[in-house]
């Protein structure tokens, strides 16, 4: 580590279209740091009124993302901790909802003093507070600010005025980079980098000049488009940074590296350089690219027929996971996206499945496509596939076992069926009372939860400890009043609550990998430190 020198703030903005991976650049840019022996701590902001994302549909939003405090986040909250390797609380998410909450709440309380309260000083200020939280918790020595949206909406303007008044008020403590995109035409042939110096123009506007541009583009920007935006945007060129589309997001580290970009930075800011220091990232991306065995995994659920919209964005955490711990075995993972409402409306389960090394069931809400998920548990369990069902999926797997093996007929989960003769999932006491009152918002059960291994089962073999913490959000649970029948006819339970209340994991011996999660494992994989449930999935998955 080097010595703390004091908090900066390094705000990142978008320009041009969304959607271009402002927080993968954001996220590499303090890998790098962080590989300097810097300690880093990334924020992300969403422009949204919600207080966060729990409340907002899937196809909108993508991923919730949840940290071990249990804030329902956004998934670039994810990428950042994949790539920092650092666990992010509260303190690291920022929404337009919380800071109104807030100014709102102290109005009420007279905390203003009678004054009229406005968008500027008091939200502003409430903005300013929270971002300066996220540089008091672990004391780092940057704090990394992505904020949402692009410049000229008007819903971001007021974060963009905040960070304006921080640099005024403490002159040299916060620098802003903006990465825009430059767009190839395709009947020009050409890239343009008009769109990006309209942004720059729109960030002046608002009284910021970007000390970085980063181009995102689908081919590395040349040396005279680079000078334009130089010229145009009243930039050095070299603070001009291509940042083209790459094979895989692990490697965007190494191209920002390429360009000296944390030199750059440490040097606007007048600190020491460090050294270049990313031989990790160097080898994983040579991993990558020697993966050549390819795997076959199914992923189950509904949502998947829609087509409007990315599932990759949907399931990020699962994805990735999934292509850590496959590049740790030397494996590339190819995922098939298996509508499950194809099952019920007649498509055969076996043909479909038959091709894959591995099937998982992910975290899902509500009743569609359930009935197909169940077939392809059965699936996976009667032929012996590997089986990771995650959250939803372990609660169906459950309810598969219960019906076919149990012999308990018709037993369900009480969220698809409230009046099913054999509630072997059902809701956790206190949710009921949540959900009677309306109360939806945060309340599932969230954030990690100590979580007891019983001996010889794969679970204990696979994480090789006794206790493990892991991320939970659901309202839903293994019914005890079942557990020993259940128990009786083969199932077992592999991991519970400290207290052996709560089932917390499920599996079946004498299959190669049969295992069922109630939290999720997803959220805690990182590139280089794949997940040990994952690394044994796809461990069985190269075996079968
Ligand atoms: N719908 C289930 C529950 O609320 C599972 C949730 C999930 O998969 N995250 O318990």
């Amino acid at each position: 580590m080097v010595k703390r020198v004091g908090t900066r703030y390094i705000f990142v903005s978008g320009g041009v279209i969304s959607g271009i991976g402002k927080g993968i650049t954001a996220a590499s840019l303090a890998t790098i740091l962080q590989s300097k022996g810097f300690k880093v701590s990334p924020v992300k902001i969403d422009m949204y009124l919600n207080v966060d994302a729990g409340t907002i549909r899937p196809q909108e939003h993508g991923e919730v993302f949840v940290t071990d405090d249990g804030i329902e986040t956004d998934q670039d909250l994810g990428h950042y901790e994949r790539f920092l390797d650092l666990s992010l609380s509260a303190a690291n998410y920022i929404t337009t909802g919380q800071v109104y909450q807030e100014v709102i709440k102290k109005e009420r309380a007279f905390e203003y003093d009678g004054e009229d309260v406005e968008a500027i000083p008091h939200v502003t200020d409430e903005i300013i507070r929270r971002i300066k939280e996220a540089g008091k918790a672990s004391e780092p020595d940057f704090v990394i600010i992505e904020l949402g949206g692009t410049v000229g909406e008007y819903q971001n303007m007021l974060f963009f005025e905040a960070t304006r008044i921080m640099e005024l008020k403490n002159p040299g403590s916060t620098k802003h980079v903006h990465v825009a995109y430059l767009p190839i035409p395709s009947h020009l042939g050409e890239m343009k980098s008009k769109p990006v110096q309209q942004s720059v123009r729109a960030l002046n506007s608002l009284g910021i000049q970007p000390d970085f541009i980063i181009g995102r583009s689908e081919l590395p920007m040349d040396a005279r488009r680079k000078e334009r935006l130089a010229l145009f945007c009243n930039v050095a060129g070299d603070d001009v940074i291509s940042n083209p589309d790459v094979d895989t997001i692990y490697r965007v580290p190494q191209v920002l590296d390429g360009q000296s970009v944390g030199e750059k930075v440490l040097a606007k800011f007048g600190l020491p350089l460090g050294k270049k220091n990313l031989g990790e990232w160097r080898n994983l991306v040579l991993d990558i690219e020697k993966a050549k065995k390819e795997l076959k995994i199914a992923v189950v659920g509904k949502y998947f027929s829609t087509g409007d919209f990315q599932l990759e964005d949907v399931y990020v955490s699962v994805i990735e996971a999934i292509k850590h711990a496959s590049w740790r075995h030397k494996a590339k993972p190819r995922l098939f996206w298996i509508d499950s409402d194809e099952f019920e409306k007649g498509k055969s389960v076996e043909e479909v499945l038959r091709e894959m090394d591995g099937i998982v069931v992910p975290g899902g809400f509500g009743g569609r496509g359930i009935e197909g998920i169940i077939k392809s548990i059965k699936f996976a369990r009667e032929s012996k596939k590997p089986y990771l069902g995650l959250c939803y999926g372990m609660q169906l797997a459950t309810v598969e076992f219960a019906r076919h093996v149990a012999k308990l007929e018709k037993a369900h989960t009480t969220e698809i069926d409230p009046k099913t003769p054999h509630p072997v999932i059902h809701i956790m006491p206190e949710q009921e009372k949540l959900l009677i009152g309306r109360e939806y918002g945060g309340t599932m059960r969230l954030g990690a939860f100590p979580c007891k291994l019983a001996a010889e089962t794969e679970a204990k073999r696979a994480y090789g400890r006794n206790e493990v913490y892991e991320r939970h959000r659901h309202r839903y649970e293994l019914n005890n009043h079942y557990r020993e029948t259940l128990e009786k006819a083969g199932l077992v339970v592999s991991g519970t609550s400290l207290n052996g209340k709560l089932v917390e994991m499920i599996e079946l011996p004498n299959h190669p990998f049969f295992v069922g999660t109630q939290f999720h494992p997803e959220f805690k994989s990182r590139p280089l430190r794949p997940h040990p449930l994952y690394l044994s999935f796809v461990e069985a998955c190269l075996k079968k």
